[in-house]
């Protein structure tokens, strides 16, 4: 016999699916207008040509926008609030489209900063449109900021006062945690929020892959290849020592010859938080059609 597990939860999370929503909302509300959205609303290509099919323009910078009519809308990813608020003096409307969770972090800057608190150490990816924003909003500030991704940079970070630790919410849950272990360890002035800023989609997506890593030797990761979560999924697959494809759906993965010819017995397929379901389910009906049976595992808490 030979399973193919559907590994949930995975697909669209709650920020997304709300920034969906929202997007939509403002197409509607804004039909005769042109309505930019600067950078990806969410790391998947798939999402992005939804959008563009209705008339939505993509690009990185509100100096790309060209003019004073548009309509603007920020991705779920979030933005520096200082970039925001120079947008709403500049365009028609204007609309953040961030998740919650992203918006904790800004809140946190905020709360450390009336506490006196002006030196962060941020856990996250350089070039990524959520770090960026975050450092950004820090500096505009005037506080300062370390960014750093490795326990090798821990005795980098240059501040010997008080410092508060932040990360990006799709980072790997056990690494952040460790590195803030570590962290606190060496500076006995670090200080965290209450909870850490991994978000509950990016945890409960790692957290099915390790409860259940038993079930299964190979892992099929759907997802965008600019999407952090859907990239974390992909590493934890290989750090389990399973052989694990990635793809952006059905189609990207029969390109590869080795999925094709696999006849592993027992595969799980799982993916990002900007996964659209139907990517997952056409790999998994695939599977099916192999003659596979198709099982679900589900992670609760
Ligand atoms: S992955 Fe997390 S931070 Fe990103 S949109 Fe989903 S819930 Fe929000």
């Amino acid at each position: 016999m030979s399973y193919i597990y559907y590994l949930k939860p995975s697909s669209f999370c709650f920020g997304v699916k709300r920034s969906i929503e929202e997007l939509q909302k403002v197409i509607e509300k804004h039909s005769n207008d042109t309505i930019y959205c600067i950078h990806a609303l969410v790391h998947n290509p798939k999402v992005t040509t939804y959008f563009i099919d209705r008339g939505v323009k993509f690009v990185e910078t509100i100096q790309e926008v060209p003019s004073k009519d548009a309509v603007v809308v920020f991705s779920a990813h979030g933005i520096s609030r200082n970039i925001f608020n120079e947008a709403t003096t500049l365009f028609k409307a204007v609309y953040s489209l961030e998740c919650p969770f992203v918006s904790k972090i800004y809140n946190e800057i905020r709360y450390f900063i009336e506490q006196g608190i002006k030196k962060f150490v941020y856990i996250g990816k350089q070039g990524h449109q959520e770090a960026e924003n975050v450092i950004h909003d820090i500096q505009f500030q005037g506080a300062e900021v370390c960014s750093i991704l490795d326990v090798s940079e821990i005795p980098h970070i240059p501040f010997s006062g008080p410092f508060a630790i932040l990360s990006q919410t799709t980072l790997n849950f056990d690494l952040v945690q460790h590195l803030i272990k570590q962290i606190q360890q060496q500076f006995s002035a670090a200080i965290t929020p209450k909870i850490l800023d991994i978000c509950k989609a990016t945890y409960e997506r790692q957290g099915v892959i390790q409860k259940f890593t038993s079930n299964f030797e190979t892992l099929v990761v759907i997802g965008g290849k600019e999407s952090s979560n859907t990239k974390e999924l992909y590493k934890i697959g290989e750090k389990l020592g399973k052989k694990v494809f990635f793809g952006e759906g059905l189609s990207d993965l029969l390109e590869n010859k080795e999925f094709m010819h696999q006849n592993f017995s027992n595969v799980a397929v799982t993916g990002g938080a900007s996964t659209p379901i139907e990517d997952i389910l056409e790999v998994i009906d695939w599977y099916e059609k192999k003659g596979y049976i198709a099982k679900t595992l589900e992670f609760q808490g």
